[in-house]
C-alpha cells in the first residue's frame, strides 16, 4: 500500500495580494498612500469622496481600509461606523491630522483598530497595516468533493465568500472523475476551478464510481484534515442518489471526526430528502461561483445539470427561505462547540486505516 500522501496532487493556492481601500480628501497624501501601499505589494483602492469610499470598504474582497479623520460630507469616524455595520471585523486604521489625544481616541471610539498622524510616513502605515492584517481572526475551511466539480456546484459561493473575508480554502476530489471524461483533462479543469476560488487543491486517485466508504477515503480525508487543520468542513450530504457521494458522507463522518462543523452541500443527485437548516447568501459572489464551475468544460459541454440557467435558478429557489436573493443551502451535520486537536496520522495507522 503506497503511502497516503502519494495518492494525492497538491496545488497550492496563489498568493493572494490583500485589497486595501483608502479615503482621503487630500489629493498629496492620497497619491502617496497608494505609492507606498502598491510598492509594499498591496493593491491600493484609493478615494477622494467618502461616499465612494464606504461602498468600496464594504465589498467583498476588502482586507482592510485606511481613512482620514477629517473630510467634508462625511467624516471618518461616521464612515468607519457605517463601514463596521457592514463588515464588523474589517481592519481599519485611521488618519488623524493632529498629534492631541483627542484625535486619538474619537478613531478608536469611531471604531479603528488603530491610528496614525500626519504628516503621514509610509513606513509607519505600512507597519500598521502588517500587523493588524496579522493579527485578524482567519477560519480554516475545507471543503470534501467525490469528483473534481462537486465542490464548485455545492459551495462555490460560500467558499467565494469565506476567501473574501480572508480565509483560508482548501479543496480535496478525492477522484480524478475518469467517469466524466479523460482524467488528465479533469486534473487540469480542476486546477483552474481552485485557482478561480483562491483555494488550494488537493485530489485524490480514488475510482470514480467506486469509491469506498471506509478504508483509503478515510486516511485521504484525515490527511488532508492533518494539513489544513481546519475549522470548517463542506462535505455531501447523505440523500444523495450517487453512490460516491454517499460514500464520501460517511467517510467524511470518520475522516472529519476531530473538526468542529461539518456542514452537507447539495449536488445535482442530492435527493428530495435534503433538509438544510442554513442558508449562505451568495449574491454577491454567484457569477464567481459560474466562472469557477465553467473551468470544468469538459462537464459544461454535456452535463444539463451545469447550465448558468440552472445553477442561478437553483440558488434563487432556496432564497424562499431566508431573506437573501440567492444562497447555498447546507445540512449541519456536525457542530461541537469542543473539539480534540487534530493530530497527524503515522504511517503505520494510516495502513491500517487504508488497509
Ligand atoms: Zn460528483
Amino acid at each position: 500500500m503506497p503511502n497516503v500522501k502519494d495518492r494525492l496532487i497538491t496545488v497550492e493556492a496563489d498568493a493572494r495580494t490583500p485589497r486595501i481601500v483608502a479615503v482621503d480628501d487630500d489629493a498629496g497624501t492620497l497619491a502617496a498612500l497608494r505609492v507606498a501601499l502598491t510598492r509594499a505589494g498591496f493593491q491600493c483602492a484609493p478615494h477622494h469622496d467618502p461616499r465612494a469610499g464606504l461602498a468600496a470598504a464594504t465589498e467583498p474582497g476588502v482586507d482592510a481600509l485606511i481613512v482620514d479623520h477629517r473630510m467634508p460630507g462625511l467624516s471618518g469616524p461616521e464612515l468607519v461606523r457605517r463601514a463596521r455595520a457592514a463588515r464588523p471585523d474589517l481592519p481599519v486604521v485611521m488618519v488623524t491630522a493632529y498629534a492631541s489625544l483627542e484625535g486619538a481616541v474619537d478613531a478608536l471610539r469611531a471604531g479603528a483598530d488603530e491610528f496614525v498622524q500626519k504628516p503621514l510616513d509610509p513606513e509607519e502605515v505600512l507597519g500598521t497595516l502588517r500587523r493588524l492584517l496579522a493579527t485578524r481572526p482567519k477560519r480554516r475551511v475545507l471543503a470534501i468533493g467525490a469528483h473534481p466539480d462537486d465542490v464548485e456546484i455545492g459551495v462555490g459561493g460560500t467558499l467565494l465568500s469565506h476567501v473574501a473575508s480572508g480565509d483560508d480554502v482548501a479543496i480535496l476530489a478525492l477522484s480524478r472523475g475518469a467517469n466524466g471524461g479523460d482524467p488528465e483533462r479533469r486534473v487540469a479543469e480542476a486546477t483552474e476551478a481552485a485557482r478561480r476560488l483562491s483555494a488550494s487543491l488537493m485530489l485524490g486517485d480514488l475510482d470514480d464510481g467506486s469509491i469506498p466508504e471506509a478504508g483509503l477515503t478515510v486516511a485521504l480525508i484525515e490527511h488532508a484534515v492533518s494539513l489544513v487543520r481546519p475549522d470548517t468542513i463542506y462535505t455531501h450530504c447523505a440523500a444523495d442518489r450517487h453512490q460516491d457521494h454517499r460514500a464520501v458522507h460517511q467517510a467524511t463522518a470518520i475522516g472529519a471526526r476531530t473538526v468542529g462543523e461539518v456542514l452537507a452541500y447539495q449536488a445535482p443527485s442530492t435527493t428530495v430528502d435534503f433538509r438544510p437548516t442554513r442558508f449562505v447568501d451568495i449574491g454577491r459572489h454567484l457569477a464567481g461561483k459560474l466562472h469557477a464551475i465553467g473551468a470544468h468544460a469538459s462537464q459544461t459541454e454535456k452535463c444539463a445539470y451545469l447550465a448558468h440557467e440552472l445553477v442561478r435558478a437553483t440558488a434563487r429557489y432556496w432564497s424562499r427561505f431566508c431573506t437573501a436573493s440567492y444562497v447555498e443551502p447546507l445540512e449541519v451535520a456536525r457542530e461541537a462547540s469542543s473539539v480534540e486537536p487534530p493530530r497527524d496520522l503515522t504511517n503505520a495507522e494510516v495502513s491500517d486505516v487504508a488497509a
